[in-house]
């Protein structure tokens, strides 16, 4: 399933590599993935313990200057400075630049500031920014480094599932505005992305549970082995690593279809998010976490495919199973403001002269955009909720 446009191999006992990769701190192996991009390919590294060798992989890609390291309030102090410290060591010179944590700081004015300070700070077309943080990070510091000096490169270093299965990968950055979600932004994929698994435990239980729902819904899109897989496997024990390769592989291959989103490939992606979406903006992004209201809009998806694309009722149980089984919620709260959920949804950019582009699964594994949906099937889904 990886071969092709991604390539991927089980670095073990490599000793070269694993000497220029992290020296004695390097633990049980490391995953590298090559993800083509329209303008460059650029390697992933997945691996346990590996954050405190980020230089040494860095090196493949950048020689050593001046970088900024955007971070936030609640990783910044965890991972800075070990981060900083590979940096260091190998003669970059990194500048720490730490925003509140939240996706309150994924705005225009917040890019502009860390852009002002970069400036501030001597950087130039020859630095470089690395993203230190969930996906709230890695959209900003990948739009920061669009933007500044009209582009200079990216480096990826995501500490949430969520960001390593998903935001980080496909080159997609951005901010929010008053209007909605990443309505501006730029797509500038990444040089180099790093998944140390080790940061995953410091990960609250809820956050952690919002990367499944990602998970969950690249395997019903396009990975029927993965979505058995997930059944099988205990919830507390999952061994990240592969895990992760095999939903960057899915999702990269995806993207590498319809990379700039123009051909309604990479769409597919958004399977859940169209009634998620309206949720999250019901609830005004309280109560509710991102992968909780995908969770929700992948229940009230697979019931509009029974009705539009004849998803088995038995599919869409072991979906409904299967998200309950990671934690994430399968049912709107009995007082939740069900209108407001139809309001939000006409604000979503899908829906072209009142007709949505919603996609459907037909089976589990599969999934296609459908064009007959209408606002009532929307409500009657949301109101089985
Ligand atoms: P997030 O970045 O806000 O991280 C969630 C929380 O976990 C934050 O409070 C963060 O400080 C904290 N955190 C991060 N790593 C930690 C760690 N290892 N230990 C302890 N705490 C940690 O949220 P997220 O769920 O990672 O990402 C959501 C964002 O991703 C949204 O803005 C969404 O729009 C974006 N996104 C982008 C894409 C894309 O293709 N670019 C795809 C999906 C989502």
């Amino acid at each position: 399933m990886v071969a092709g446009f991604v390539n991927s191999e089980r670095v073990r006992g490599c000793a070269v590599f694993l000497f220029r990769l992290c020296k004695n701190q390097y633990r049980f192996g490391v995953i590298a993935i090559q993800v083509q991009a329209a303008k460059h390919s650029y390697r992933v590294l997945i691996g346990s313990g590996i954050l405190g060798a980020t230089a040494g992989a860095v090196k493949d890609v950048l020689s050593p200057a001046a970088c900024a390291v955007i971070s936030d309030t609640n990783v910044a102090p965890r991972f800075g400075d070990q981060l900083q410290r590979s940096l260091v060591a190998a003669g970059y010179e990194p500048r720490l630049l730490t925003v509140p944590a939240g996706e309150e700081s994924k705005t225009l004015e917040r890019a502009g500031d860390i852009c002002e300070q970069m400036l501030s700070a001597g950087l130039n077309r020859q630095s470089f920014v690395i993203g230190l943080g969930g996906g709230v990070i890695g959209d900003l510091s990948g739009f920061v480094a669009a933007i500044f000096e009209r582009g200079i490169p990216h480096v990826q270093v995501p500490t949430t599932l969520l960001a390593m299965v998903d935001s980080s990968i496909g080159g997609k950055t951005g901010v929010n505005t008053g209007a909605g979600k990443n309505l501006i932004g730029a797509f500038h994929p990444p040089v180099l992305v790093l998944d140390d698994v080790e940061v995953l435990k410091k990960l609250p239980r809820r956050e952690l549970n919002q990367g499944f729902a990602e998970i969950i819904k690249h395997s019903i899109i396009a990975d029927a082995k993965m979505f058995r897989q997930l059944e099988d496997v205990d919830p507390e024990k999952v061994d990240f690593a592969p895990l992760i390769r095999e939903n960057i592989a899915t999702k990269a291959r995806i993207v590498k279809k319809d990379e700039f989103e123009r051909k309604g490939e990479r769409a597919l992606l958004n399977f859940g998010h169209t009634i998620g979406h309206a949720i999250e903006r019901a609830a005004e992004y309280r109560d509710l976490v991102h992968g909780e209201a995908v969770s929700l809009g992948i229940v009230a998806a697979s019931e509009l495919s029974m009705k539009k694309a004849g998803l088995p009722k038995k599919d869409r149980d072991r979906i409904v199973d299967l998200l309950r089984r990671f934690g994430l919620p399968i049912q709107l709260r009995k007082d939740f403001p069900r209108e407001k959920i139809f309001d939000a949804l006409k604000f979503d950019k899908k829906f072209v002269r009142g007709e949505v582009r919603f996609v459907v699964t037909t089976k589990i594994g599969s999934a296609e955009l459908a064009s007959d949906v209408t606002m009532d099937d929307l409500r009657a889904a949301v109101e089985m909720l």
